[in-house]
C-alpha cells in the first residue's frame, strides 16, 4: 500500500535517491535531508501510514519496530543519547504526511549542552 504523490513512497520504493542508512523488508532509515543535528535520521516505514494520527490497531508491530530500530541505528552510529521526535499533525509541525520518527544527535556533550537540553519547541510559559 502506497501512494503515488507521496515523496517517503517513492523512495522506499527507490525511485527518488536518498542517504540509505538501514532497510528491512517493512522499514527504511535514511539521513534527513535538511538535517537539524549532527545526525539527523529518518526511520519510514514501507506501508504508507499518513500519521501517528492515523494509527490503527494493526500498525502496533510496526511501530514497535520502528522504535527498536531507531536504537540500533543509534547504537551503531555511536550515539550514546538522542533523541527520538514524532511531529503529529500540521499543528505539531508534520510536513511530510507519510509516518516518520526523527532519530537526532551527535551533539558535543558541552559546546551543543543548549541543543541537548532543548524540547523540540520552545517551552511553553503557563503564564502568558
Ligand atoms: P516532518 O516535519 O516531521 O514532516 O519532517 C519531514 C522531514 O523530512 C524534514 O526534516 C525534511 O528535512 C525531511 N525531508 C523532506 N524531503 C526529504 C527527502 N527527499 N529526503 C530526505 N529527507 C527529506
Ligand atoms: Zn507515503
Amino acid at each position: 500500500m502506497s501512494n503515488v504523490e507521496c515523496i517517503f513512497c517513492k523512495i522506499t520504493k527507490k525511485e527518488v535517491p536518498a542517504d540509505i542508512v538501514f532497510e528491512d523488508d517493512t522499514l527504511m532509515v535514511f539521513k534527513d535531508i535538511h538535517p537539524s543535528a549532527p545526525i539527523h535520521d529518518l526511520v519510514v516505514p514501507k506501508e504508507h501510514i499518513q500519521s501517528i494520527a492515523s494509527l490503527e490497531g494493526n500498525h502496533r508491530d510496526i511501530l514497535a519496530h520502528m522504535i527498536y530500530t531507531a536504537k540500533e541505528v543509534a547504537a551503531k552510529a555511536g550515539l550514546k543519547g538522542y533523541k527520538l521526535v514524532f511531529n503529529v499533525g500540521r499543528d505539531g509541525g508534520q510536513v511530510i504526511d507519510h509516518l516518520h520518527l526523527h532519530i537526532l544527535g551527535g551533539w558535543h556533550p558541552v559546546k551543543d549542552k543548549t541543543a541537548i537540553d532543548a524540547m523540540p519547541h520552545p517551552r511553553h510559559d503557563p503564564r502568558t
